[in-house]
């Protein structure tokens, strides 16, 4: 284990010191915490260790390390979607993670803060992803999990999170807004006193971004890429300010010189902070419900401000993409490069396509898409089209004819 380099918890607008353990945002004004590490020595990495631990330096103090080999993900050259679309493209493929997903990474620091807090159990709310990360991890760690899904969460991911054995409860309207989502917390936490409130959002937890941060240490350290641009799928806006925050680290210490412009992407229907960002809000505005997208994992009508910052001080932009083109580009990156990724992660891709049709990225600069999980997540999609057998063996070769 390496010793972490934590300071304190700050607010990043006013700069209150909060206790360590706060699961709100600012008392004082409202602000998000984050955490702050000692970035004066020269970066030192633990090359023993496997995955985010590596950069475990990094991350608040743990005792105990609950972990199933989450991070080092692939970082793959696409030639033949870049040619298709003109342009030079990158995939982080986030999906090779112990759940298929990017939350992984979280569930392994939030669990090992859980064990080494001495807690009885996690819960959180969550659409999917996050869910079935931390119940495995809670597993893993012999801890209990409660977790609240929304109602219209697909039955393929419901059945991934029942496989690790939490318990569930189906939730109406969990997310329809924020202050539905903040009552439902604060009724389970008065039930469970001794639990960790493990959902993944920085104004509950704000800690447990600092496990994203790695995607971009890894990136910079271990893919050793220097991208133009970085897209990623944004709903409430803690793994664009994470990445943000690792490259910030990473400048801080001399290891890069430039980070990457980074670009929130969220889908058409589904975008208050698109929609804030084009309109120079200073806060992301929530929109009327209900947010429309089929990216499943980014419908949502709310989101943070810290993510605001994260393009604007990056010098990126935000970007919305409709349905059809984010199912476009889901197919189109499993059939030209043997990658396939969930529907929210797609859209990293349709956007890439907007963008460079658009003239907002030059077809001569590098993009990283972050492809934040498996397309076995939900596959219904395909599984759907119709595929009738043939009648016998001596049919095939008339049939490879037709097709
Ligand atoms: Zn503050």
């Amino acid at each position: 284990m390496q010793t972490s380099r934590f300071v304190e918890l700050r607010c990043l607008d006013c700069r209150t010191v909060h206790p360590t353990d706060s699961h709100s945002v600012c008392a004082k004004c409202g602000g998000i915490l984050s955490g702050v590490y000692n970035l004066s020595e020269k970066l030192s990495t633990n090359s023993e260790l496997r995955g985010i631990w590596r950069y475990g330096g990094f991350f608040p103090p743990v005792s105990e390390i609950v972990t199933l080999g989450e991070g080092s993900t692939p970082l793959v050259k696409t030639p033949r979607f870049s040619k298709s679309i003109g342009g030079k493209v990158y995939c982080k493929i986030e999906g090779t993670n112990p759940t298929g997903s990017f939350k992984d990474r979280i569930a392994s620091l939030g669990l090992s803060l859980a064990k080494s807090g001495g807690k009885k159990g996690v819960f959180t709310a969550s659409s999917g992803n996050a869910a079935a990360a931390i119940a495995a991890y809670s597993a893993h760690a012999g801890l209990g999990c409660l977790i609240l899904v929304r109602e219209d969460s697909t039955l393929s991911k419901i059945a991934q999170m029942r496989a690790y054995g939490p318990k569930i409860l189906r939730v109406r309207n969990l997310f329809k807004t924020r202050h539905e989502l903040d009552r439902a917390l604060a009724k389970t936490q008065s039930a469970l006193r001794d639990w960790l409130n493990h959902f993944i959002w920085a104004p509950y937890n704000p800690l447990l971004l600092d496990a994203l941060k790695t995607i971009a240490y890894e990136l910079a350290l271990d893919d050793r890429i220097a991208p133009d641009y970085l897209f990623v799928p944004t709903a409430g806006g803690d793994l664009l300010y994470a990445v943000y925050k690792g490259y910030r680290e990473l400048l801080e210490m001399s290891v890069i010189e430039k980070m990457p412009k980074l670009v929130a992407v969220q889908g058409k229907g589904a975008d208050p902070l698109v929609r804030s960002f084009e309109q120079h809000r200073p806060h992301v505005d929530e929109i009327k419900p209900p947010a429309r997208t089929i990216a499943g994992a980014l419908r949502v009508t709310f989101g943070a401000d810290h993510s605001l910052r994260a393009i604007r001080e990056s010098g990126g932009f935000a970007i919305s993409v409709p349905d059809s083109q984010i199912l476009k580009a889901q197919r189109k990156i499993a059939a030209l490069e043997g990658i396939f990724c969930e529907v929210s992660s797609a859209t990293t891709l349709a956007a890439i396509d907007l963008a460079l049709s658009q003239k907002k990225i030059g077809r001569d600069e590098t993009a990283v898409a972050l492809l934040t999980g498996s397309g076995f997540k939900d596959y219904s999609v395909f599984s759907r089209q119709k595929l009738p057998p043939l009648a016998s063996i001596e049919a095939i070769p008339k049939a490879i004819k037709k097709i």
